[in-house]
């Protein structure tokens, strides 16, 4: 017997048709790229989405046409966004970050027919112009402030003044495709995740609630992590739909620029990666400063280092909320968890569990297997390859890249390696082609790097295998010192001992000016087994 409840599609349009209903004028504040502060609200992004559709109709767009952005987190990219998908089209956003060539790819495979972009852009789209097949550029400027071009470009004001403010929208399927993402790919090509609107209206639930990013109208939510990074954590769905004021930050990703908007809009909520709060806490440090309007912030994509836990959490009382996730999985899979009876016990009790990665929110499910594809069991402290099934979880990639993913239950094998502890929770030790194997025994980069990362002289650190005649692989420590007297090998070695099993210890260090990082601000091993093969990580 079926329920006897209505058919009422979870399409995302209807998350910022809400927003302009109930919260009109709640604020989207936006940092342009020319450092001015833009000030709008729901009603008008919506009105103006509403334009963007009409103008995307106008150029033929329809149901399941992918649409490209390359742009910064900012309002106007959010209108194109809604305006997309609210007419089925897909929205897939591009990351200006990647090589010309790797864009080109991604914009061809994706068959991107319109591509709306930055006018900051303009250079490297230009470059990419001869290799793909995109129809209509848009650039996201008015009159005034188009730029001169060779690609016939569209100016973004005077296109969507000339359009409606009564497309409608929706009266699709929930299944459709809504946005489409591409992984970092680090091996292969790069794969594109095609998430619908069910999942994304599904995910976005999911992310405000109260342990993951307790997001309600009263607050204000400042995605630092880029919408072209997995739809800004969910942020660019789950702002609208729970009413919160929006600070949109462009490209100032500096700490001065950070702080200074976390503390004139009084920004309560905010997320990133940890690296970019390297940054911000480096700065307030230095200038003395404080945070006096931040509650929350969640910090995910790498793991978290527990220097930047405790500076959140003693230095300037914000909680921290640790999330494990992939583009995969829409991207938020788990949630760091501290169990009821330490709900108020102090941080040192608490820093463990604040440290893993957590559990699944509801809709995901998560289990760790061994090497016979058996389940490890909790609290047996062994590690195995961590997989996934749930609501916001990929089936195949874009096009069948990669092909058959599940195996027969549903399960997605996430390429990452973790333990489970007595109450279930994750904790990450590595990803399956960054673990170091020593003597055909496992030792983790990622604690590696979080126990050197402790040390107050070390800015950044990075562990990567290199190989041993003996023991197949050994650890190799590339550092990153803060500015200022960097600390000498024999240092760290002693900080090191004590802290990590003694076969741990790195055989060799490297100290480098920066760590390079990937296109989403994650450390980039790839790069450094690279410049350590042609010998330019140099012995200290
Ligand atoms: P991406 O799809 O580019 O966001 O990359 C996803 C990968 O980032 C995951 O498979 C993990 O290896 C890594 N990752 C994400 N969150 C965390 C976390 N909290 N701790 C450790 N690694 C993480």
């Amino acid at each position: 017997m079926l329920g006897l409840m209505q058919d009422w599609p979870l399409t995302v349009d209807k998350i910022l048709d809400r927003a302009a209903r109930y919260f009109g004028d709640t604020e989207i504040v936006t940092r342009r790229t020319d450092g001015s502060v833009h000030r709008t609200n729901y009603a008008q992004v919506h009105a103006r989405a509403k334009q963007v559709s009409g103008a995307l109709k106008g150029l033929g767009i329809a149901a399941g046409d992918r649409v490209g952005t390359l742009a910064w987190n900012g309002a106007r990219h959010m209108e194109s966004w809604y305006g997309a998908m609210g007419i089925g089209a897909v929205l897939h956003t591009l990351n200006p970050r990647l090589h010309p060539d790797q864009l080109a790819w991604i914009i061809n495979h994706a068959q991107d027919r319109v591509l709306i972009f930055d006018t900051s852009f303009l250079p490297l789209v230009e470059a990419v112009r001869e290799r793909v097949s995109v129809e209509h550029y848009v650039i996201i400027a008015d009159a005034a402030e188009m730029p001169e071009n060779q690609l016939d470009a569209i100016c973004y004001e005077d296109w969507i003044a000339a359009a409606g403010v009564d497309t409608p929208w929706g009266g699709f399927d929930e299944n459709s495709a809504c946005g489409l993402c591409y992984t970092s790919g680090t091996t292969g090509n790069p794969k594109g995740v095609l998430y619908s609107h069910r999942s994304n209206t599904i995910h976005a639930m999911m992310a405000i609630s109260k342990d993951c990013f307790d997001l309600g109208s009263h607050d204000t939510v400042m995605p630092v992590v880029p919408m072209f990074h997995a739809n800004a954590w969910a942020l660019a769905f789950a702002g609208p739909m729970a009413g919160a004021k929006m600070v949109m930050p462009g490209p100032g990703l500096d700490g001065r620029s950070i702080h200074e908007l976390l503390t004139d809009e009084r920004v309560t909520l905010t997320a990133a990666v940890p690296t970019l709060w390297m940054g911000l806490l480096e700065y307030m440090r230095a200038n003395d400063l404080a945070l006096p309007w931040l509650k929350r912030v969640c910090i995910g994509g790498s793991a978290l280092p527990e220097r930047i836990l405790r500076a959140f959490e003693e230095d300037y009382g914000v909680e921290v909320g640790h999330a494990w996730g992939m583009t995969e999985c829409s991207p938020i899979g788990s949630v760091s968890h501290v169990p009821r009876d330490l709900a108020d016990a102090p941080l040192d009790e608490v820093l463990p569990h604040k440290l893993a990665q957590g559990i699944p929110l509801f809709g995901t499910e998560l289990r760790v297997i061994d090497k016979a594809g058996e389940p490890v069991a909790r609290g047996s402290g062994d590690s195995g390859n961590l997989q996934i099934r749930g609501v916001a979880v990929v089936s195949s990639y874009f096009g069948g890249e990669g092909g058959e993913i599940l195996d027969t239950d549903n399960w997605f094998d996430t390429g990452d390696l973790a333990a489970l502890d007595a109450e279930g929770a994750i904790h990450l030790t590595d990803r399956s082609k960054d673990v170091i194997k020593s003597g055909g025994e496992w030792i983790s980069s990622i604690d590696l790097e979080n126990a050197v990362l402790s040390h107050p002289l070390v800015s950044n650190a990075a562990a990567i295998a290199i190989p041993n005649e003996k023991w197949g692989e050994r650890p190799l420590l590339i550092i990153q010192p803060e500015a200022g007297p960097a600390p000498t090998e024999e240092e760290l070695r002693s900080f090191l001992d004590g802290r990590i099993a003694s076969w741990w210890m790195p055989d060799e260090f490297r100290f480098v000016e920066a760590i390079p990082l990937g296109a989403t601000g994650k450390v980039n091993k790839l790069k450094l087994r690279e410049m350590y093969a042609d010998g330019e990580l140099a012995a200290i």
